[in-house]
């Protein structure tokens, strides 16, 4: 697509707004080596900031809510009240099992053993190198009746010591990582200031809704039951996460809680609908105005059963399709 003469790539350049015209979006404007350079859009603009960015550069252009605009200085050009709101997330917790007869992650991340992965990975493109951290994965129901499964597993033959920096526990280790699927949960992604530089406030509220709860907390335990099977024991010395202290509801919940943390599944903030509080209508084109439509993981109004990139491309396979139709009419 690179070599398409209708098609110019600019890097490194960091949008900082919408031109509007009244209700027609005409143009964007960004910043590049210190400058600022406009663009005006002959048909339409297509925001792809993700679920996080795209909510911010709409706000930051006055389109959203006048309570969240007014606190920053922003003037309303078009008041739409569901931007940044409804965020949803997939929120995960991990369990951890210290290992016997097996050589995990662990140690094959390290010493001799890295060592040896180096010049497998180099010499014949195989070996741990070449993997990604979820080997296996599972779907289950937290409860026998419900007619999908609402819990998916992530299990990796490793296990941290310090999950935020990264860093491994020396003895043979494995993880579960445990996600509700369809969280109720919902959240906001706000700006905080009208400089483009400054982050937006994200607000997920993670396990607000008592279902979030409930769903989370079995799971967690289907999770231990699965390892204090038989086949599992052969190979486990220890639970180290949370720990076989930890038996009740409320104790599940407050290591949940402590323990937990998004898995960076963002959608929904400039949510895709028919009613008010909708940003993009099923066109993905944002409500009340002309030449902007919003093409990514935000318009996705709620939880896809599992990670969720491959909904994204089809939001994006669909969009294209969208934008070349309306544009075959012009
Ligand atoms: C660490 C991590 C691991 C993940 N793992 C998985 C996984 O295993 N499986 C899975 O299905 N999904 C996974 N995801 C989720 C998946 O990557 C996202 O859902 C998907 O990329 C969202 O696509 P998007 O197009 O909406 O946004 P993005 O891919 O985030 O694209 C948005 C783009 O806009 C750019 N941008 C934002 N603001 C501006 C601005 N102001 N000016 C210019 N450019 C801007 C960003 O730099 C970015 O390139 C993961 C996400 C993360 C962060």
């Amino acid at each position: 697509a690179r070599r398409r003469p209708n098609l110019t790539i600019e890097t490194h350049a960091h949008v900082l707004r919408l031109e509007l015209k009244g209700n027609r979006c005409t143009g964007i404007t960004y910043r590049q080596n210190g400058r600022e350079i406009t663009v005006n859009a002959l048909q339409d603009v297509i925001l792809c900031a993700g679920a996080i960015q795209s909510p911010q550069i709409l706000e930051l252009s006055g389109i959203g809510r006048p309570d969240v605009l007014g606190k920053v200085g922003i003037a309303v050009k078009h008041r739409l009240d569901g931007v940044g709101e409804n965020y949803i997330d997939h929120f995960a917790t991990r369990l951890n099992w210290k290992l016997k007869n097996a050589i995990t992650l662990n140690q094959m991340a390290r010493g001799w053993r890295l060592g040896m992965a180096v010049f497998e990975y180099f010499t014949q493109r195989t070996g741990i190198l070449t993997l990604g951290t979820g080997l296996v994965h599972g779907f289950v129901k937290s409860q026998a009746q419900m007619p999908t499964p609402d819990v998916q597993y992530f299990v990796v033959h490793a296990s941290y010591a310090n999950a935020a920096e990264r860093i491994l526990d020396k003895h043979p280790g494995m993880t579960i990582g445990v996600s509700q699927l369809r969280p109720k949960s919902k959240g906001s992604i706000h700006i905080q200031s009208a400089d483009p530089q400054v982050m937006p406030a994200i607000r997920p509220n993670f396990l607000s809704v008592e279902e979030d709860r409930q769903s989370l907390i079995e799971g967690m335990k289907i999770a231990r039951r699965i390892m204090q099977r038989p086949a599992m024991q052969a190979f486990v010395e220890l639970e180290t996460g949370p720990g076989i202290d930890v038996q009740t509801d409320e104790q599940w919940l407050e290591f949940a809680q402590r323990n937990g943390q998004t898995i960076y599944h963002p959608i929904a903030t400039c949510r895709m609908g028919e009613d008010a509080d909708a940003v993009v209508d099923s066109s993905l084109r944002v409500r009340g105005m002309t030449g902007l439509r919003v093409v990514d993981a935000s318009v996705i109004p709620s939880m896809v059963s599992g990670n969720i990139q491959g909904a994204v491309m089809a939001v994006a396979e669909r969009g294209a399709d969208l934008i070349l139709e309306a544009a075959s009419l012009h």
